[in-house]
């Protein structure tokens, strides 16, 4: 190991690490607050870079736990801490964390870059974020990069967590992570006071979003599955979420919290595309004309558009609660559908849509018999070529033309987004006022002002 310090004798070091979770417990983010701890206990830690980051990367990837996240920690460490020594402290705390919550330590992906990350790394987090990310091309880059370790080997988590390092947002959200005692996590119900939750988002001080879903009375907030995690709350300034902490009152004790910097609510992953490009597993918009609306039994609506290189089949489903507005598009209407990408049963590519912008309306006329010049009674046709007749007072014209009516649009041109309730990670919640914020990093003064460490 041949890294040598900077001339401020500190030397800048990147944490990235993925897939320390399961269904069955663990959780990425608290496996990355563990080494956060260890490593500041220690004293290895001179200046943090940044917050420690959480990235959401493509849900249409198969094979993930449900919220596909990484994360990332970037930090100066003191010169008196060999390279080598910070290694084996980090893979010693994963390895020791994953043996313990899911026994199984060989999906776990960590990487440490020394330096300043190449940005290199920023193309493998687009990718991985928009696409399937093959580990031949994770291989071939990192062979080309300097400064980077992938301690555990190579493995599918390394995309994750190179991924996470490479980020660099230009918007974000933030979240406050709580964790759980390790006496109760995956033991005991989790206890909060429902009741802070429910009004929490309505106290605009916080800046939160999304800690509680009015429409169907849930709290979102709460995890409910075996991961250490007793709640996690989003919003859009770390101090103010800070201040949450004394607002939600635990009726459980806790281990301790931390605030990431994420990429959730941002939509980041929505590029845009063409229709041809939109191959199973991949994220992204098309904007083109509909050519075909139906509304399915139960309530999804499966469409056809055509953005001029093709024709894309699209889906709406009833969980997003877009359906509304989806089975009220028309031919002709011009619209950004932005989604996932999956495969159906005939490999056909779907775009499964998380929202909707509507560019523009097309108009529909209503074709109506004109009027009876004589009586003003509604005429029918006197059969065809042969103009009209008047069924009241027998009046026969040919040369009377029909009436247009502009049917009435019970839609407008915008941005349809889904409600925090069939959001997902990536996608911006209707809730949220700006999709995201400036990524500044505010250097804190004391490391407890941000980690409960
Ligand atoms: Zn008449």
């Amino acid at each position: 190991m041949k890294v040598r310090h900077s001339k401020g004798n500190s030397l800048k070091v990147a944490i990235g690490i993925d897939s320390a979770d399961s269904l069955y417990g663990g959780c990425t983010t608290h496996a990355l607050y563990r080494i956060f701890k260890r490593l500041y206990v220690k004293g290895f830690i001179d200046r943090l870079l940044d917050y420690p980051l959480l990235i959401r990367l493509n849900p249409a990837v198969p094979g993930k736990t449900r919220g596909n996240g990484a994360v990332a920690l970037k930090l100066e460490v003191s010169e008196n801490v060999a390279p080598d020594l910070l290694i084996e402290e980090v893979t010693d705390e994963v390895t020791s964390y994953v043996s313990r919550a899911l026994g199984d330590v060989s999906k776990v992906g960590v990487a440490i870059v020394f330096g300043d990350p190449d940005n290199i790394l920023y193309d493998i987090y687009l990718k991985a974020l928009t696409d399937f990310v093959h580990l031949d091309y994770v291989k071939a880059v990192i062979d080309r990069v300097k400064g980077v370790m992938l301690p555990l080997g190579l493995s599918r988590g390394c995309v994750g967590a190179l991924a996470a390092i490479g980020w660099r947002g230009t918007r974000c959200t933030y979240e406050l992570l709580v964790y759980r005692h390790p006496l109760n996590a995956g033991k005991t119900e989790r206890s909060v006071d429902v009741e802070r939750l429910r009004s929490l988002d309505l106290i605009p001080e916080y800046t939160t979003f999304c800690s509680y879903d009015h429409e169907n009375e849930r709290d979102v907030s709460v995890p409910k599955g075996p991961d250490p995690i007793l709640l996690g709350i989003r919003g859009l300034d770390p101090e103010k979420l800070v201040g949450t902490l004394s607002y939600l009152r635990f009726k459980e004790p806790i281990e301790g919290w931390i605030i990431f910097k994420t990429n959730q609510a941002t939509g980041d992953h929505m590029i845009p595309r063409a229709s041809v490009e939109l191959k199973p597993f991949r994220t992204g918009c098309v904007a083109g004309r509909v050519e075909e609306v139906s509304v399915m039994v139960g309530g999804d609506v499966l469409l056809s558009v055509d953005d001029g290189y093709g024709r894309l089949r699209v889906v709406v489903f009833k969980e997003t609660g877009l359906t509304r507005y989806a089975s009220l598009l028309r031919r002709g209407d011009v619209v950004r559908f932005c989604g996932v990408v999956k495969a159906w049963s005939s490999l056909e590519p779907v775009l499964h849509v998380e929202y909707i912008e509507i560019l523009d309306l097309a108009t529909s006329y209503l074709r109506m018999n004109p009027k009876c010049p004589k009586c003003g009674k509604r005429m029918k046709s006197a059969g065809k070529g042969k103009g009209y007749k008047c069924p009241s007072c027998g009046f026969r014209s040919s040369n009377l033309t029909p009436e247009t009516r502009i049917l009435p649009r019970e839609l407008s041109p915008g941005v349809y987004l889904p409600s925090c309730g069939s959001a997902k990670h990536l996608s911006i919640p209707e809730q949220l006022p700006i999709a995201g914020v400036d990524c500044v990093f505010r250097e804190p003064r004391h490391v407890s002002d941000f980690y409960g460490l």
